[in-house]
């Protein structure tokens, strides 16, 4: 399968080209030379990973097909419960949001970051990738997460300061990774996105980025890899409808699809032309009905003023996939030509034959009153973009339409509250609460940690502002982050650890000004382990300026001398130009810690076993089962190792030596295995936590907190002062209520809940 530009059709390249590319030279978009035919009868029992791997194999004729599916299933496995669900209500509601996001653009922004990163691999291009985006809300967080921490490509993604709901917002500004940035921008989305669209247009921008051997891309739905995998759910939904004798086997069927790049829509009408029996795909718009006037009236006239409404992820003038569909309506020649008039007059005439589409628009009174008569009628919770369409469906008088529910009513909870006639707090999050309490509905689970994240993201820039940021963004140095870390796990002194996903992160680049370099040296151990690791191999030091982020608490038992060190060390090997070979990272660092069991986790992630023997270091990595999650107490009072080494007794019975045996390997066995019984005896000891456990103030009422709640069981994390608690991972109660038990103290007590960090030590 070769992909051509819809405005030169002599073009012809391959799918990874079409998507390492994103748009085409002479401006067009890229589009399948033909639709290949796909028999949804004869498929009707596939997982939606082996549907979506039929699908795409079709296309993706230059992939292979095996690291093609293990693609694909990475990718959706990052989906709660089901990829894709049919919910069976009046109407069919084709559940699109129970991903990362908790938006249908999930779908393919889950799966175009590994496309192009395998792309990228396979066509040997080392350049690497920027990746621009506007966003009017679901893009942008469905793209952050999509690039998370991905190598060689890095993302910035722009958002209207006016026109996205303060959930998206805060899904956006909250996350962490080191290869994002998020600003968001004076104006609306068309105001965004014709900034973005002039720096793509900017050959001099583009030549100051090749210098540093950066090339743009973009995430938005121009990308043929963002389109691709949205037709799969059209074939999965009418296969799920078969199976569930809600139509008959080859009968037809209609698609009713809130629209606002006509992206989502334009997938439909590939299934379509690919085979799939459909009657009519009907475009939802809200009052930015610029789309509705086209089929209609046949003029697509942007020369209005963009309306911000309550579904802002549709809130659109200039809808760039419809170029693709006329496309496939007439030819390159006439494409040009209508484009060309879009750029220069703000309109073009188009009469095409559309008998497979409708249209319609809802305003904001009618698809509150459709949010409300749904729940009130039929028990059953829409946002405001599912309630434009299935306001249109009722007013077309559709029957037998799979209605696309493309966002999660909690991502816009003041809207729908406020359509259902209940009070509004100020707060948002509240609002989520109401919204829980009224409907019951489950509350997506990384809506709901949202409200304890750490705004990372705070620019905010005028529109002729980006250019700079940009370039800014596009010249920063390289990132490294480290977990903090956990040693000795209660019986395993001075042997095991484990990495959290609590990290410190650190940009840094040469600098020319050596005095504040001697001056750092001096004071600081990220420095300090930087120099170590020029001086291990004999070589002379360059000047280096870090710029620190630290999460991990000073002190506390959390490793962050360790990580501080294998920081330093990392940026070492990235200025003499070392392969990061972990093993060799490992042997430094322990070389200048003394002892391995917090540098091991902090590179490799997961738990670690180590032995140092005559100055090697010997390290087993196990994964900890899932039936555990961690909770972090951590009290406002530092505990220097030092003085906690000072503890210790010289000698131990024999008899204390064989009690941290048996609990040693049964801790190990039983925290792989999920065994809850057997952790419960496995966590005591006697080689240090007797000893050390006297130091820290209170511990007899906090011990007693713990004994009282549902933990199963606690140790002293490194040398302290953090007590680390292992509880059932589906244990929901305990957390708060350990909290509210140590607010009693007199002491004050920081309580955080950690997962593993499965990674360890990467740099970007
Ligand atoms: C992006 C989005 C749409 C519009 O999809 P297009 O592919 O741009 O037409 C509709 N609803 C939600 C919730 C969205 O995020």
């Amino acid at each position: 399968m070769k992909f051509l530009s819809t405005r030169n059709s002599n073009l012809k390249i391959s799918g990874r080209e079409a998507i390492v590319k994103g748009i085409s030279e002479d401006g067009g978009l890229f589009v399948p030379e033909f639709f290949p035919s796909f028999d949804i009868m004869e498929n009707l029992d596939l997982s939606y990973t082996d549907l979506a791997h039929k699908i795409l194999s079709l296309y993706l004729t230059d992939f292979d097909k095996e690291d093609l599916l293990k693609i694909i299933e990475k990718s959706y496995g990052s989906f709660e419960d089901e990829i894709a669900k049919v919910s069976y209500q009046k109407d069919f509601y084709l559940e699109l949001y129970h991903g990362r996001t908790s938006a249908f653009k999930d779908f393919a922004l889950c799966l175009l970051p590994n496309l192009l990163a395998y792309a990228k691999k396979s066509l040997g291009i080392k350049d690497k990738t920027l990746i621009l985006t506007a966003t009017s809300g679901d893009t942008g967080k469905a793209a952050l997460e999509g690039f998370y921490n991905t190598e060689d490509i890095d993302i910035l993604v722009l958002y209207p300061t006016e026109g996205v709901s303060s959930i998206q917002k805060a899904q956006m500004d909250t996350t962490g990774s080191l290869n994002s940035k998020v600003i968001s921008i004076d104006g609306n989305f068309d105001d965004a996105q014709s900034a973005v669209k002039k720096i793509f247009n900017d050959s001099k921008i583009k030549e100051e980025l090749k210098k540093e051997n950066i090339y743009l891309s973009s995430a938005n739905s121009i990308n043929i890899g963002r389109l691709l995998p949205q037709i799969v759910y059209y074939f999965y939904s009418y296969a799920d409808l078969v199976k569930n004798k809600k139509i008959d086997a080859g009968e037809k069927i209609s698609y009713c699809v809130p629209t606002g790049n006509f992206g989502d829509i334009l997938a439909g009408y590939y299934a379509k032309e690919m085979g799939l029996p459909v009657d009519k795909l009907v475009i939802a718009s809200n009052d930015n009905n610029v789309l509705t006037d086209f089929f209609t009236t046949g003029t697509y006239d942007a020369n209005r003023d963009l309306v911000k409404t309550i579904s802002p992820s549709m809130d659109i003038l200039v809808s760039s996939n419809l170029e693709r569909l006329i496309f496939h309506k007439s030819s390159d020649d006439l494409v040009k030509e209508k484009m060309d008039d879009l750029r220069d007059k703000g309109l073009f005439d188009f009469e095409g034959d559309f008998k497979e589409f409708l249209c319609g628009y809802a305003n904001e009174e009618e698809t509150r009153k459709t949010i409300k008569k749904v729940f009130e009628e039929e028990n059953y919770l829409i946002d405001p973009h599912t309630g434009v369409a299935k306001n249109i469906v009722d007013k077309l008088g559709l029957d037998k339409t799979v209605i696309l529910s493309t966002a999660s009513p909690y991502k816009f909870s003041s809207t729908v509250l406020d359509a259902l006639g209940e009070n509004l707090s100020d707060d948002e999050f509240e609002n989520i609460n109401i919204l829980h309490e009224k409907t019951g509905v489950k509350i997506p689970s990384e809506i709901k940690k949202l409200k304890n994240k750490k705004i990372l993201h705070k620019t905010k820039i005028l529109k002729n502002e980006i250019e700079e940021e940009v370039l800014k963004f596009a010249k920063r140095g390289k990132r490294i982050s480290v977990p903090a870390t956990s040693a000795n796990l209660g019986p395993g002194f001075d042997v095991l650890g484990l990495a959290l996903d609590l990290a410190n992160t650190c940009e840094f680049k040469l600098t020319d000004n050596k005095d504040e370099f001697e001056n750092n040296l001096k004071t600081n151990l990220i420095y300090k382990a930087y120099k170590y690791a020029f001086d291990f191999y004999g070589e002379e030091v360059l000047p280096v300026d870090f710029d620190l982020d630290a999460n991990i608490p000073l002190s506390r038992g959390l490793g962050s001398s360790a990580a501080c060190i294998v920081m330093g060390i990392m940026a070492a090997f990235e200025v003499m130009k070392r392969d990061f070979d972990k093993k060799e990272i490992l042997k430094i660092a322990t070389k200048m810690e003394g002892h391995p069991d917090n540098v091991a986790p902090a590179i490799f992630g997961n738990a670690v076993a180590s032995i140092l023997k005559d100055d090697q270091v010997y390290v087993e990595k196990f994964e900890i089962s899932n039936n555990f999650k961690f909770l972090a107490i951590i009290p406002d009072f530092k505990l220097p190792t030092k003085e906690a080494r000072d503890v210790l007794p010289e000698t131990y019975s024999k008899e204390d030596a064989v009690f941290n045996l048996s609990r040693l390997s049964m801790v190990i066995l039983s925290l792989i295995s999920g065994d809850e019984e057997n952790l419960k005896v496995a966590l005591d000891d006697k080689i240090h936590e007797p000893y050390r456990l006297k130091l820290i103030p209170e511990i007899h009422e906090i011990e007693k907190i713990i004994n009282g709640s549902e933990a199963l069981g606690h140790y002293l994390s490194g040398a302290g002062s953090t007590i680390m608690l292992v509880l059932k991972a589906k244990d929901k109660i305990s957390e708060e209520e350990i909290k509210n038990n140590l607010d009693k103290l007199s002491n004050s007590y920081e309580v955080l809940a950690l997962d593993l960090d499965k990674k360890g030590a990467f740099i970007i």
